[in-house]
């Protein structure tokens, strides 16, 4: 083999990932890891949320040296920390070849090559097979999906087709040094383990704000899912109490998802899952039913808007009254309905903003996130907001207007969230995990016994961003 020891580093520094972030295990990176596994004689995941000690750069180092790694790839897959990980990355042994994924990879590769001197390959799209013929040695210009370095300059060589799922060999979880918990703000909430686990890669639909339908590349990932069988046997192996599919939509053939729920029942699987999926699931009263029998507890459900221009103008494929009416249908099962919602749009103004919390309370989701509209490179939306007046995309694929910059959008996002998130809310939405049996009682006095430091960490972050009199009017002052 030419390379003895790879080590596959999560490089997300532990102190500093926001909440969501540091609830995901880094399936990815274990994706390409397991892939490696007969193409070098030893393999070590280090995720640094994990290991507080070589988050220290120096520490790190020398446990690189001491155990021989003499390759190292990392995963760069979210947005946040972009910069801080690039400094990181910096300080890497410049004799010891540096490899590069992930999502965010692949969409800055540029960016990456001119900050980080000692980067080698970044590794563009789905790196799997890609990561093989690295480790083997094989010459730069003939592995496709790759950009690399050859007389100081950056060569892209050609994309690398993507294969169906099915195909792609499941994360080995032996590799992982950790348990992964139910945690928000670095505070364990139960002692809960959760897990991910995909069952499907791409999406049929054609959402036109969607950053998972396409990759940074442009290149759409085709629905393509892998056999109920092979599904089965990775929950098998699977010791998390909770598992989120993190297919982007679960439910797209309806008679495998049945399959797939009598099969979990049939093996005796008790677990408590979590999917993605379109509202549409709820015309099908067979398939809901038989989720809850296979122990489904909550749906994410992407609404995206109460306004039917933003709908239309997304391609999302529903209108606002069809929204209420399929939650009217919802509602009959115990399940907890978590809603994405997306503000700052084209051509949306603060009002039409500020209703979301408003139009999440009256379908009575249970509880909602909402993100800023993204332009990625290769958005459907790109051309829009470059012709409409007023409207400016940033290089990061931010949007923003002459009414509306990011700060004042960032206000409205905090009315937005106090607007939902009352006291009062957070006691609701206790008592619907409570409800749905999501969590059992004594599940429930470990969340209590915790919340005062969870508070304290809230209270600290607060702080930290210096907004914690603002958080402080909003909640008993300002409420809307
Ligand atoms: S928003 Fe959901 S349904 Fe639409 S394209 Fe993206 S993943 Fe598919």
């Amino acid at each position: 083999m030419k390379y003895k020891h790879a080590l596959f580093l999560n490089p997300y520094i532990e102190d500093k990932s926001t909440s969501v972030m540091g609830l995901f295990p880094p399936i990815g990176i274990e994706y390409v890891a397991t892939s490696a596994k007969n193409s070098v004689d030893k393999l070590t995941l280090v995720d640094l949320r994990y290991e507080k000690r070589l988050c220290d750069i120096n520490n790190l180092l020398k446990f690189v040296r001491e155990q021989g790694i003499d390759i190292i790839c990392v995963s760069i897959t979210w947005n946040r920390q972009f910069e801080e990980i690039c400094d990181f990355l910096k300080g890497f042994p410049k004799d010891i070849p540096l490899i590069v994924g992930g999502y965010k990879a692949t969409e800055q590769v540029e960016t990456l090559f001119k900050v980080c001197p000692n980067i080698s390959i970044v590794v563009r799209g789905e790196g799997e097979d890609t990561i093989q013929e690295i480790l083997k040695d094989t010459p730069a210009q003939d592995i496709l999906g790759i950009s690399y370095r050859k007389n100081g300059q950056v060569v892209h060589n050609e994309n690398r087709q993507l294969r169906p799922a099915d195909e792609i060999t499941t994360p080995d979880r032996s590799l992982r040094r950790y348990n992964y918990t139910l945690n928000l703000n670095n505070v364990p909430l139960t002692r809960l383990t959760f897990d991910t686990v995909l069952s499907a890669r791409g999406c049929p639909f054609n959402c036109k704000f969607c950053t998972f339908s396409l990759n940074p590349l442009g290149q759409k990932r085709n629905y393509s899912a892998r056999r109920v069988e092979s599904v089965i046997e990775e929950l098998k192996n699977t010791n998390a109490d909770i598992i989120l599919f993190s297919d982007d939509n679960f439910f797209v053939d309806p008679k495998r998802s049945k399959q797939l729920c009598d099969a979990i029942i049939e093996n005796n699987i008790k677990k408590r899952f979590i999917a993605q999926a379109r509202i549409e699931i709820a015309k099908d009263p067979i398939l809901l039913q038989k989720m809850v029998d296979a122990g489904f507890k909550m749906l994410l459900l992407g609404i995206e808007s109460p306004h039917d221009k933003i709908l239309a103008q997304f391609d999302k494929g529903f209108t606002s009254e069809m929204v209420r009416k399929y939650f009217t249908e919802l509602k009959k099962y115990p399940l907890y309905y978590h809603g994405y919602f997306i503000y700052g749009n084209i051509g949306e103004t603060e009002e039409e903003m500020l209703y979301i919390p408003e139009f999440a309370k009256e379908i009575a989701l249970d509880s909602i996130t909402f993100h800023k509209l993204r332009i990625e490179k290769f958005s459907p939306l790109k051309e829009l907001a470059e012709k409409t007046p007023g409207y400016h995309v940033t290089s990061r694929g931010e949007i923003y207007s002459d009414a509306y910059s990011h700060k004042t959008l960032k206000k409205i996002a905090r009315k937005i969230k106090f607007s939902y998130y009352t006291p009062f809310k957070l006691l609701t939405i206790l008592r619907k995990f409570i409800a749905i049996k999501f969590f059992t009682f004594k599940e429930v006095a470990f969340l209590l016994a915790v919340s005062p430091w969870l508070l304290v960490n809230i209270i600290k972050r607060e702080f930290q961003k210096k907004r914690m009199l603002n958080s402080l009017s909003n909640i008993f002052l300002k409420r809307q």
